[in-house]
């Protein structure tokens, strides 16, 4: 596609293309057990040992006066909302606040409470019924893909997050940290992060030469990895030191690559339905409107290709699409990709 000799919308930072956004991003609910407990039905533990009916993640009221986190200081005088809010927050800035291209942010939103349909996944925040030593668990890349469908597929048990560490939680920080880094740290597994193992691992292919996480400490790593009690109070970060992640990227590139960008300042929007995607842009009358797409973001938009996703022959490729009429033109495509990106070029009607 030459967006270059088309006539452009003025004010637009991407100059020669009009509009352009990424696939439709994933939401991820931070449910807090209320209630019936929550069934962990990605538990791979085999049957005869614990019955599968057993993975429950139940009620856990971060607030009891009984806690380490109240009795220490933390949650003293804090309601359950207040944590609530506060530890969702923390999550969702962890996300936002990583190191993106000009114009571009993470492509993941959450939620409190529970989410459904395409592109969702749940984290269920408790207590686990049986006995163990995990913080958080859940199944390995659950949010890419198909399988990101509003199932559960990670939990976190706070419980032990307050009886099992050996620290004070003195300032309301420091609790808000300890439970954000494990429900940001699980969150990540979803998107097929591991972890960073901050000593030498040579069973793991890392030698002591490695580039390693030791502060900030990253937010994959853990007690195993060389996490000191005291890093689970602090505010844990995706880093950006290469080679801590598979195939010598960063956790910051991992996730980046799995989640998916989406521009901040664009007039395109685009909704999930199904296996189809739902665009939307402004129109307007004299022009008309080009689809182009890529499934990465390494080349530009201005380089991408014509959206024709049966190939040659069948439906048309979406070239020459003329205004609507009304201002805005809505667009139906099919993608079954994982992860896909989209732009509209604006040219005018020949
Ligand atoms: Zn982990």
């Amino acid at each position: 596609m030459q967006c270059q000799s088309r006539s452009l919308l003025a004010g637009l930072a991407l100059g020669a293309c009009l509009t352009a956004a990424s696939r439709a991003g994933v939401t991820v609910g931070l449910h807090f057990v209320e209630g019936a407990a929550e069934r962990m039905d990605f538990m791979p533990i085999p049957v005869p040992y614990f019955p599968e009916v057993d993975h429950l993640i139940e009620p856990w009221q971060m607030t009891n006066p009984a806690n380490q986190f109240v009795l220490d200081g933390a949650f003293a005088g804090k309601t359950e909302a207040d944590v609530r809010a506060a530890v969702v927050a923390s999550v969702k800035e962890r996300y936002h606040s990583i190191p993106t291209p000009q114009g571009y942010v993470l492509d993941i939103d959450f939620q409190v409470g529970e989410v459904s349909g395409p592109g969702t996944v749940n984290v269920i925040i408790g207590k686990y019924k049986l006995s163990g030593t995990w913080f958080g668990f859940t199944k390995d890349g659950g949010g890419l893909g198909a399988e990101a469908n509003g199932e559960n597929n990670s939990a976190v048990s706070v419980d032990r997050i307050d009886s099992q560490l050996q620290v004070d939680f003195i300032h309301f920080e420091d609790a808000i940290n300890a439970i954000a880094n494990v429900v940001t740290h699980e969150v990540a597994h979803l998107f097929d992060l591991k972890h960073v193992w901050a000593a030498a691992r040579a069973d793991l292919g890392w030698q002591p030469s490695d580039p390693v996480v030791t502060h900030p400490f990253d937010v994959m790593a853990t007690a195993s990895s060389g996490l000191p009690e005291e890093g689970w109070l602090e505010k844990n970060i995706f880093t950006s030191v290469p080679g801590t992640q598979a195939g010598g990227v960063s956790s910051v590139d991992r996730l980046i690559q799995t989640v998916g960008l989406k521009w901040t300042d664009s007039p395109l929007t685009i909704a999930r339905n199904g296996a189809a995607f739902e665009l939307r842009w402004p129109s307007r009358p004299g022009k008309v409107y080009d689809l182009v797409s890529s499934t990465d973001l390494s080349t530009p938009p201005s380089s991408w290709e014509i959206y024709d996703p049966d190939g040659p022959g069948g439906v048309p490729p979406h070239a020459n699409l003329p205004p609507s009429g009304t201002g805005i033109n809505a667009l139906s495509v099919s993608a079954p990709d994982s992860r896909r990106f989209f732009a509209v070029g604006e040219k005018a009607s020949p």
